[in-house]
């Protein structure tokens, strides 16, 4: 099975995956607990490039070239190997991060990126998609010191939230979305309630 935990700055994306890890883990499944950008060795190296406020100004097509790179490296070392295992798979974003950014963020033609992002990771979809909804305002504020993108207008994460919300509108049979603005207990019990019939399928 795989998960993808989407959404802005600040709804807690990495606390919810550890606490779905523990409980996957509890009922005896296998967990493999990635992210992007990051999660192998090259993507580590891709994410410190757009994510250091020393890089600066990168142009976008540059920009989503990168994290295209970083998901191909990542769904054909990590996530496909970890499925056919029979591993969950939590990451911590995946193409829809792509589409809100590069595309609704950044005014990137968004079909033309899905092209892209397609192609980067063989059209593997995630079984769930589950966006941690939070106002911008609110996040950012969660989020601490910004790296290169956190520092972006209020405006640009305004745009990235509402593509989260559209995606999800589009496809509710894939998708979650909660309210990301409450106890992190809470957030958990609508994520496992929502991949509990996933996992016995
Ligand atoms: O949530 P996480 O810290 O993993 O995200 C890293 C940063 O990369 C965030 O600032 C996020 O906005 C950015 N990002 C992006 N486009 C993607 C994936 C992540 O701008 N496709």
């Amino acid at each position: 099975v795989f998960v993808a935990l989407e959404g802005g700055e600040g709804g807690g994306k990495s606390t919810q995956s550890g606490l779905l890890a523990s409980w996957l883990t509890e009922r005896g499944h296998q967990v493999l607990v990635t992210r992007e950008p990051g999660g192998t060795p090259v993507g580590s190296q891709l994410r410190r490039i757009v994510l250091d406020p020393a890089t600066g100004a990168l142009n976008s097509r540059t920009e989503a070239l990168i994290y295209a790179a970083d998901k191909a490296e990542h769904v054909e070392a990590l996530v496909l190997p970890a499925l056919a295992a029979g591993q969950v798979v939590l990451t911590d974003r995946y193409v829809d991060s792509t589409l809100a950014y590069q595309g609704a963020g950044r005014a990137i033609d968004v079909q033309e990126l899905e092209h892209v992002a397609r192609w980067a990771t063989a059209d593997l979809r995630p079984h769930l998609t589950v966006v941690l909804d939070i106002d911008p305002v609110v996040g950012l504020a969660r989020a601490g010191e910004p790296d290169r993108i956190e520092a972006e207008p209020l405006a640009f994460h305004r745009r990235v939230r509402e593509h989260f919300l559209r995606l999800a509108a589009a496809d509710p049979d894939h998708y979650l979305v909660v309210d990301a603005d409450r106890p992190a207990e809470q957030v958990q019990a609508d994520i496992r309630g929502a991949l509990t019939p996933w996992l016995s399928r």
